[in-house]
């Protein structure tokens, strides 16, 4: 990575100097290289195995009500502009004789948030790696975000939120299921 780490610093460095900037000012001096440890934070998805992430908090158990973690921050980047979106997600399961440590969910948020990502996909590759992870009997998955590209440019709509889900096995199959997942996270319908 520290190879990659250099590469990105003079990358940014030229970008600087492309958008008519001085980068030996003060202020910039530093610039490439804080940009470049950032942007290493911010796609450490790519380096990183999701399954070593769960490794030993996958547990045996009875248990088979919907299991609900909301409102689970996160924080992505849109690949169309290199931009944050970020907002909350929601996951809910039915386990199917095993459950996941529950600190274990806003790490997979994470997981997948941290490369480039659309909304979309993002909520699709939480809801499929739960769903091979604990085979459950069912995963619902619905983010809302807030995109930086359509708020600072284009059509600057400040407010508008995209929601985006994914429904898996009973949450797919059954209207209830998804009905009581979505009032649980407050998206239910009145
Ligand atoms: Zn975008």
């Amino acid at each position: 990575m520290n190879e990659k780490l250099f590469q990105i610093e003079n990358l940014v460095r030229e970008f600087l100097l492309a958008i008519g900037e001085d980068p030996e000012r003060e202020g910039l001096r530093l610039t490439p290289q804080r940009v470049a440890e950032m942007l290493a934070e911010l796609t450490s998805g790519y380096r990183t195995d999701p399954k070593e992430l769960v490794g030993g908090a996958i547990f045996t158990v009875e248990y088979d009500e919907m299991i609900v973690v909301k409102d689970i921050e996160f924080y992505s980047l849109c690949e169309h502009h290199i931009t944050p979106f970020f907002g909350k997600a929601h996951v809910g399961y039915i386990p199917d004789g095993r459950v996941i440590g529950f600190s274990k969910i806003p790490r997979i948020v994470d997981h997948f948030s941290h490369r480039l990502q659309l909304q979309e996909r993002l909520t699709e590759e939480i809801a499929n790696f739960l769903m091979e992870a604990i085979t459950p009997q069912g995963v619902g998955v619905v983010l809302e975000g807030f995109h930086l590209c359509m708020a600072m440019r284009g059509v600057k709509k400040q407010e508008a939120r995209m929601v985006t889900s994914a429904m898996k096995g009973l949450f797919r199959r059954d209207p209830r299921t998804r009905a009581e997942f979505l009032e649980l996270i407050g998206q239910g319908k009145g």
